[in-house]
This record gives C-alpha cells, structure tokens and sequence, in this order.
C-alpha cells in the first residue's frame, strides 16, 4: 500500500473482529502483528499458575515484568498466525482457557501491571511497522499512531463468534454464559480507573456486525488505503 513505515493502532470490545483484522493488515503490509490482549492473558495465566491472588497488584506488577512475551509468525496451508510464547513456552491455547480470559480483565484493571506492559508494548512498536490491537492502544499506548481504527459489533453477534471459535477448538460452551461473560468484560474493560475502553475522536468506527471476515477485511483495507493516499 505504501513504503513509509507506519504504525497503526487497533481499540474495540472483545470479540469485535479487530484480531483478524489487525493481523489481515499487518499481512497485507507486511508489518508486524502485535495482540496486547495476549500480554495480559500472559500475566493472568501466570498469575494463576502460580497461585497469585488476582487481587493482589503488588504480586501482579512483579508477575507483569517477569513475563516475556513473545509472538511468532507461523504459516500453515496458506493461513497465518502468530503463536504465543511466555519465557519460551507455547501458551497459544492456554491463554484462550475461559479462566484466564476472565483473569485478564482483572490483572488488566491495575496500574502496577499496565505500566510494565505499555513500556514493553511501546518498544515494539518504537521503529514503526506494526499494527498494534487492544483496549488502550489509540488512546494511551500509541496516541500518535498515523491510523486508528475502532473494530465493534453488536454483543449479540460477537457472543456468537466467540462461541463458533471455542466450538471449533473443541470446548464446550453455552451461548447465553457466553454472552454474559462478555457483558461483564465490557463493563468492566469500558469502567476501570485507568485507560478505559473509549473511542477516540480521531479514530475511525468500523462496525462489523453482519459482515463476513472477508467484507470486514476488504472495508478495513480500503478505509485504511484511502487515508494513507491522501496523507493524512
Ligand atoms: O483482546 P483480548 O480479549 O485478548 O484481551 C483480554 C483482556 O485484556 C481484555 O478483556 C482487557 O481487560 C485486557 N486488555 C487491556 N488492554 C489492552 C488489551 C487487553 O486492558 N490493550
């Protein structure tokens, strides 16, 4: 699309379609591909492991600076994706378990934890590149991004979607704890004390309820084209 390298930042509500859209565009760019949610699944997951209270933010920060995450690009019959290591190890799947899914929106409320990771999520993206997804990226992790972007869709549909992805992986869920575990998060994500979850002014509202991930992918591409075009 263009040579300069950009960064781009990626915000939206849990299940909103902003994952496949950030790594959709981080391919089409050739850019890297950075999932914020994953750190903070990575310190919830650790935390639990072992046995930190998800209330205790002292205990937190300190699990927050001893995890190293690292993603790594993996390419299988065409498809992409990024698997996630923690301090060398694959937790692709286990960051996807519903309690560490819970555990990161509560790890995710405290400052002592944000900070480490913000730091850590900047230095990623310090040499531009990169597309950058989460909660808090167009507003505080990257607010001088050239393009950012708020990926939503009605909780109804992104309930659905979540629960297709944990069918697919072999997990039984129900449809209607789904969609409630998801309620919770958004209040939750949307009314902590620190970078809540809000749309930006500058930044471009994409819903995607009732679009298919190739219509959401092309929408996104041409809105993104358009606005590296004119230079804004
Ligand atoms: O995006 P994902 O659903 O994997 O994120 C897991 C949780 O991590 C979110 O519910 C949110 O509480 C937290 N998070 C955050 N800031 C980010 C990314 C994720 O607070 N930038």
């Amino acid at each position: 699309m263009n040579s300069k390298k950009l960064t781009i930042a990626i915000d939206g509500p849990a299940a909103g379609g902003k994952g496949t859209v950030a790594l959709q565009l981080a391919e089409a760019l050739g850019y890297l591909y950075v999932d914020t949610g994953a750190m903070y699944r990575a310190v919830a997951l650790w935390a639990l492991r072992k046995g930190i209270d998800l209330d205790d933010e002292e205990n937190l920060g300190k699990v927050a600076q001893e995890v190293e995450v690292q993603f790594v690009r993996e390419e299988e019959d065409g498809r992409v994706h990024y698997r996630v290591l923690v301090n060398g190890e694959d937790v692709t799947t286990a960051i996807r378990q519903p309690e560490v899914e819970r555990g990161s929106s509560l790890v995710a409320r405290f400052p002592s934890v944000r900070q480490v990771l913000v730091e850590k999520q900047r230095a990623l993206a310090a040499n531009g590149g990169v597309v950058m997804e989460g909660r808090d990226i167009t507003t505080v992790v990257l607010p001088d991004a050239e393009v950012k972007l708020f990926v939503t869709a009605s909780r109804a549909e992104r309930a659905r979607r979540r629960y297709e992805q944990h069918r697919q992986q072999g997990r039984a869920v129900n449809l209607a704890a789904l969609e409630a575990d998801l309620a919770e998060r958004d209040y939750r994500d949307s009314h902590r004390q620190v970078a809540p979850l809000r749309i930006p002014k500058d930044a471009i509202v994409i819903d995607t309820t009732g679009l298919s991930v190739e219509e959401t992918v092309h929408a996104v591409q041409r809105i993104v084209r358009a606005r590296l075009e004119r230079g804004e």
